[in-house]
């Protein structure tokens, strides 16, 4: 009940919808963190006030809108709490859960804050299942050495945008890591931060192991102790598996645990070792590497295999380091290439780049215990580069090697050969793929991609939606951070009114945050081999 909110509600007329409102841990959470950014949501934090005054604001802000943000502390020598729970619709359906959400990675937690803080649903009945202990725990499987590409830099405020890894408005991993290239490990504390102060509710070391669409409305979810990291003939013990009931799904599984393990196909692949089962490049076993695969997970390899004295040979089907395109998700970062430069200029024994390289087959030598990985040279490839790409590295055309097209090369490796050709994801190798429809074979973006309406939400199966780095429409794909973040707010918006929330002014809020992408059109990027 209100401490000491019954004078107030005398103050201002408007005012009995906040007085009548006054509880709630979430509102006192929300002013912890808005004063932690130095911001005062509204102005009613962190300064002292009269309390009709106080309460006058308050109203008009429950009036004016019924978003997240509207969950304000007053102190005024009394204080007021807006109770959110006050301004939520009841349930307008009889499952236990609103929502569902499968995995607690940059996609889950960023999904879950923005429905319950922002959209403002009921903590309660939005259950977040992850498989990990903790949330990230993709981001804590990354080599130890391997750090995001996208630069860190608290900007909010001062830019149009804020800082390109956030997964939630007012926050940045450049101010809580200070780093601009986090680690794996370092990002996974940002979201563990997140998770923690917007009291998500999580279950932990459970995984999701099908989606059922139930006939009427809603979805049936099976979960069950989570699959050991590595385990490979696991089954599910039916003794401690069970089923939840959720009018929603979201799925954010992810892709780093889904690693693609033939691409192209070849024989042999499967004596490979894909990239994201080494813990750390510095601790892998041996000195000598054969790397197929040349965008970034390659390169990320090869940089750090060379700065702990291991020599590589990388074997590409395309040159990587030398296209440019429009989007910087098609494209090697500038770090990346900064680093692959730094390691082919400064390494004992510089990286060997070959392509167009295409691998035919990997065999087993007869003796000695090692690895022939047998490839063919492709035809040239011009990249031209682009009209404003100014050719200032002008080293870099030393860096590759080619060969004469159709002519087969042996690479010989005393270790597995590294697989670092990509994710398959956990869509296309998960339990719910047969819940999506998928685009069309062949080349493309949307080329064997999920597809789903203008809300990510499957084209197959109403009330199940996508959220992540699979997300692609008209060709674009989401696959960064600050590009899936920005559909958070569809999907949430779409839940929250199929809920029965006013959704206005939340979504509102969520364009002024840069937080809510339906046009495409400005999706371009500035200059490409086109330009
Ligand atoms: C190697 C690599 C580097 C990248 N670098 C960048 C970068 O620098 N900048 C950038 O913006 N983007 C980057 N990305 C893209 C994107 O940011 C990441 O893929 C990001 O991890 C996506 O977040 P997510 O939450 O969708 O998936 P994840 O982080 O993978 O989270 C999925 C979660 O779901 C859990 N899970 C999976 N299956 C189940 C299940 N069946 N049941 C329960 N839980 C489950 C997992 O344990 C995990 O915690 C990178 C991607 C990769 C693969």
């Amino acid at each position: 009940m209100a401490r000491g909110g019954r004078g107030a509600a005398a103050a201002a007329g408007a005012a009995a919808a906040a007085a009548a409102a006054v509880r709630g841990r979430g509102a006192l959470l929300l002013a912890r963190a808005a004063s932690k950014v130095g911001r005062d949501g509204g102005g009613l934090l962190s300064k002292r006030k009269s309390l009709g005054e106080a309460v006058e604001r308050l109203a008009k802000a429950v009036d004016e809108g019924r978003d997240g943000l509207a969950s304000w502390l007053v102190s005024g020598g009394e204080e007021v709490v807006i109770d959110v729970e006050a301004l939520r619709p009841p349930p307008n359906h009889r499952e236990p859960y609103d929502v569902i959400i499968v995995g607690a990675g940059a996609s889950g937690v960023g999904m879950g804050l923005m429905l319950t803080r922002v959209f403002n649903l009921d903590p309660k009945r939005v259950l977040i299942i992850e498989r990990g202990e903790k949330v990230g725990e993709s981001f804590r499987r990354w080599p130890r050495e391997m750090r995001f590409i996208s630069p860190s830099f608290n900007n909010q405020g001062w830019t149009a945008s804020f800082d390109l890894n956030s997964v939630a408005y007012q926050t940045s991993p450049a101010y809580t890591l200070q780093s601009a290239h986090p680690t794996g490990g370092e990002y996974a504390h940002y979201l563990e931060q997140l998770a923690d102060s917007g009291e998500l509710n999580i279950r932990y070391g459970t995984q999701v192991t099908d989606v059922q669409p139930v006939r009427n409305r809603g979805f049936k979810v099976d979960i069950a102790p989570a699959k050991p990291e590595g385990a490979e003939d696991w089954a599910v013990d039916q003794a401690e598996a069970t089923t939840l009931r959720s009018r929603y799904v979201i799925w954010a599984a992810g892709e780093f645990q889904y690693p693609r393990k033939e691409t192209p196909p070849f024989p042999g692949s499967e004596l490979c070792r894909h990239n994201s089962s080494v813990r750390s490049w510095k601790d892998l076993p041996g000195d000598d590497f054969v790397v197929i695969g040349g965008y970034e997970s390659g390169m990320d390899a090869v940089y750090n295999l060379t700065q702990c004295g291991k020599r590589c040979t990388v074997a590409s089907s395309t040159a990587f380091w030398n296209v440019t395109t429009d989007d910087p998700s098609t494209m090697l970062s500038p770090y990346t290439l900064d680093r692959v430069r730094q390691a082919f200029r400064t390494a004992a024994t510089p990286p060997r780049l070959l392509a167009p390289l295409r691998v035919l087959g990997v065999e087993k030598e007869q003796s000695g215990g090692g690895y022939i990985v047998r490839t063919q040279w492709g035809a040239p490839v011009k990249h031209p580069g682009g009209e404003h790409r100014t050719p200032i590295h002008e080293e870099d055309a030393d860096m590759e090697e080619t060969g004469e097209e159709g002519t087969e090369v042996e690479l010989r490796t005393p270790q597995p050969p590294l697989l670092c050709t990509g994710f398959g994801g956990s869509i296309a190798l998960g339990p719910a793929k047969d819940l999506f429809e998928w685009g069309e074979k062949g080349s493309g973006c949307l080329a064997g991609s999920p597809l789903l309406n203008d809300f990510d939400e499957s084209t197959k199966t109403p009330g199940l939606f996508l959220a992540g780095p699979a997300v692609q429409h008209e060709n674009l794909s989401f696959c960064f951070v600050y590009k899936f973040r920005q559909r958070f707010a569809i999907v949430a918006d779409a839940i929250s009114q199929g809920l029965g929330h006013d959704t206005e002014q939340t979504v509102q809020k969520c364009k002024e945050m840069n937080m809510y992408l339906t046009v495409f059109s400005c999706c371009k990027g500035a200059c490409g081999e086109t330009c």
